[in-house]
């Protein structure tokens, strides 16, 4: 590692990991502490309901050191086993990721047919309950934030086809990119597991997983589920009574999850969330400008997160991601399977302010013009356009 010092910060612009506030990385910096004394169980006590409130529920919050993968693992081992039906929707990496996995675990996963460039549609997902009127699917798996594509699935019209179908399927979503920077509401919403991760919207480095928990999915794990022992709910809950863990929880990030809490919190959720969809307008703005494609169809659907742009035919995306981390010291999301070289991510959430996100959207304009892509001028102008008179 010779490389010159660069002046500067790095531009973090990936959909996830997210740029760490300074207050975050210091609280993480305190010395561990007992995990089994009175300080920690103080902390956990205080923090399961705040993280709570980022899901929009009161029911159990399982806390994992894990990445997001060991969250999907977790979602999956409880309430479901080997055999079991479940769906999923080929929209998206992660979608299908998640499907793999589930089909790994012994779940007869299906991935039904979808479009990368929409969300999953409400009327395929009642059309799919209402075809299986034995009721064997035992469980719906959908990606809100699906970060491969910029595409955001309307999980309360998804929740109302699983009603109008009267089927009895678990509703499992995805928020590992939504949650801390999309509006989300596990228990207005009817979601039975929330699987979330620490390092997008929530401000943190990776190393933390979620499972938000219905009463309906404690009582299918009560009853069944699968073999399971590390991400096994009910030693986690019986523990947590008293503040503790069954095991050696990840002291400092909890220390960081706090902190970055208390921060969304006093920006409130609602300003927050308000935040990531103008930053959302502003980047869409630079994008059509610019002549370029944003690669959602659906404007309902629109990600406020992040923003997956479309090259031109013939160009590489990922030459575009080189010239501008080489030049401008920026890293920029890859296309992920089918999309890769095909189009680029500019990742707007966590902690983002508007001069940060022009900053990332002028080194954007310029890496498309030095890796001679073939853009009108101007997007940036048209999101400065957005930011300036806009009030936040
Ligand atoms: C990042 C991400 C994952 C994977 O999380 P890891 O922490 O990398 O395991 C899964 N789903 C979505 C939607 C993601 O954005």
């Amino acid at each position: 590692m010779n490389r010159p010092h660069r002046a500067g910060r790095h531009f973090l612009q990936i959909p996830g990991p997210t740029n760490v506030p300074d207050r975050v990385l210091h609280a993480i910096a305190q010395p561990t502490i007992d995990h089994r004394g009175p300080d920690f169980a103080a902390l956990t006590l205080d923090l399961l309901p705040a993280v709570g409130r980022m899901f929009g529920t009161a029911e159990p919050v399982i806390i994992y050191p894990s990445s997001g993968t060991g969250a999907w693992e977790a979602a999956l081992v409880n309430v479901l086993s080997a055999g079991d039906r479940v769906l999923a929707f080929d929209h998206g990496h992660f979608a299908g990721l998640w499907h793999e996995l589930a089909g790994r675990l012994g779940l007869a996963s299906e991935l039904v047919a979808g479009d990368w460039r929409r969300g999953v549609d409400p009327a395929v997902v009642h059309d799919r309950l209402s075809a299986d009127r034995r009721h064997e699917i035992r469980a719906v798996m959908v990606v809100h934030n699906e970060t491969s594509t910029g595409v955001a699935s309307r999980i309360a019209e998804i929740r109302a086809a699983i009603d109008a179908a009267g089927h009895p399927a678990l509703l499992l979503v995805d928020v590992i990119s939504a949650l801390g920077s999309i509006d989300y509401r596990h228990d207005e919403w009817g979601v039975d597991v929330t699987v979330g991760g620490s390092q997008k919207g929530l401000m943190l480095p990776p190393g933390l997983g979620f499972n938000a928990v219905s009463a309906k999915a404690l009582d299918a794990a009560a009853r069944g589920g699968g073999p399971r022992s590390y991400f096994d709910w009910a030693p986690i809950i019986a523990a947590n009574r008293s503040g503790s863990y069954p095991y050696t929880p990840a002291t400092n990030l909890l220390f960081g999850l706090r902190e970055s809490i208390a921060m969304l919190e006093s920006e409130t959720l609602s300003a927050v969330f308000a935040r990531h969809r103008r930053h959302g307008e502003a980047t869409r703005a630079a994008v059509h400008a610019w002549g370029l494609e944003v690669l959602c169809h659906d404007e309902r659907e629109y990600s406020p997160a992040l923003t997956a742009v479309v090259m031109p035919e013939g160009h590489d995306a990922d030459a575009v991601r080189s010239v501008i981390l080489e030049r401008f010291d920026m890293s920029l999301g890859a296309g992920l399977g089918r999309l890769t070289g095909r189009v680029f991510r500019i990742g707007h959430l966590g902690d983002l302010n508007d001069l940060m996100l022009a900053g990332t959207l002028c080194g954007v304009e310029m890496g498309l013009t030095l890796a001679s892509t073939p853009i009108a001028p101007g997007g940036v102008l048209a999101a400065l356009g957005r930011l300036g008179t806009q009030t936040p």
